[in-house]
């Protein structure tokens, strides 16, 4: 099992080292993570800098694979990330989502153009939390989207527990046309504590209640990541 959406104190409101964080992943016994820190321009978030450096951190720790990445913000409605490309290209994992202050709020139509262009955007591998009440879409057209440009969706656990109040039958409905359409899915903890990682209990069972199994979830297997993830980096350039 591996967590792909974890912050640390880089991101300015989460309160973990990345060391912190990976002795924790290690101690729930995953067997990788993603560092994905927020994008610059969430208030109190990293410098660029911070994304170009990331090879300071080996390659595993503690015997978990430790995958470096990012959660960009969608600044606007063409879908554009928060970072540039040099920086992305160096990236193991792009996540983006649609995030307060950073992206702009919008009608209905508006706010699914946005996120279906950003699935459309090739440096993205993983949508997240899009049953954010604050960003209402068209969840049948959002994750029809995510099946035609293979892009992962996340079920966020935090969503379900501690953040974006009012997700809930939000991330039911996405769930069931997930079902229906096939879309790859991904648990994320979205921990922002190093206690929390790996934590994906109220996600697993809003899953459960939708009889999907662990072969449509990429975390549920290492290679099963890795073969989203080298997949969709070919398309890259
Ligand atoms: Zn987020
Ligand atoms: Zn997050």
């Amino acid at each position: 099992m591996a967590d792909l959406h974890v912050h640390t104190i880089a991101s300015g409101h989460a309160y973990s080292t990345v060391l912190e964080v990976a002795r924790a992943a290690a101690d729930k016994g995953l067997e990788l993570i993603a560092l994905t820190d927020h994008g610059p321009s969430m208030p109190g978030g990293p410098h660029p800098y911070h994304f170009g450096n990331l090879a300071a951190i080996p390659a595993e720790l503690f015997g978990v694979r430790i995958l470096k990445g990012v959660e960009a913000n969608v600044i606007d409605r063409e879908g554009t990330l928060d970072l540039e490309d040099t920086r992305l290209a160096k990236l193991d994992i792009v996540l983006a989502g649609l995030h307060t202050v950073c992206s702009p709020y919008g009608t209905v139509a508006e706010n699914t153009l946005m996120m279906i262009n950003a699935m459309k955007n090739p440096w993205v591998d993983i949508i997240v939390h899009p049953g954010n009440p604050e960003y209402p879409v068209d969840e049948e057209a959002v994750v029809k989207a995510a099946v035609e440009q293979d892009v992962v969706i996340e079920i966020n656990n935090s969503s379900l527990t501690v953040s974006r109040k009012g997700s809930r039958p939000h991330c039911d409905h996405i769930a069931a046309l997930a079902k229906a359409y096939g879309a790859k899915i991904m648990l994320g903890s979205d921990s922002h504590l190093a206690l929390s990682v790996g934590n994906f209990g109220e996600a697993v069972e809003l899953l459960y209640n939708h009889d999907i199994g662990p072969e449509q979830v990429i975390n549920t297997s290492v290679d099963r990541i890795y073969e989203h993830l080298n997949r969709r980096h070919r398309n890259r350039n």
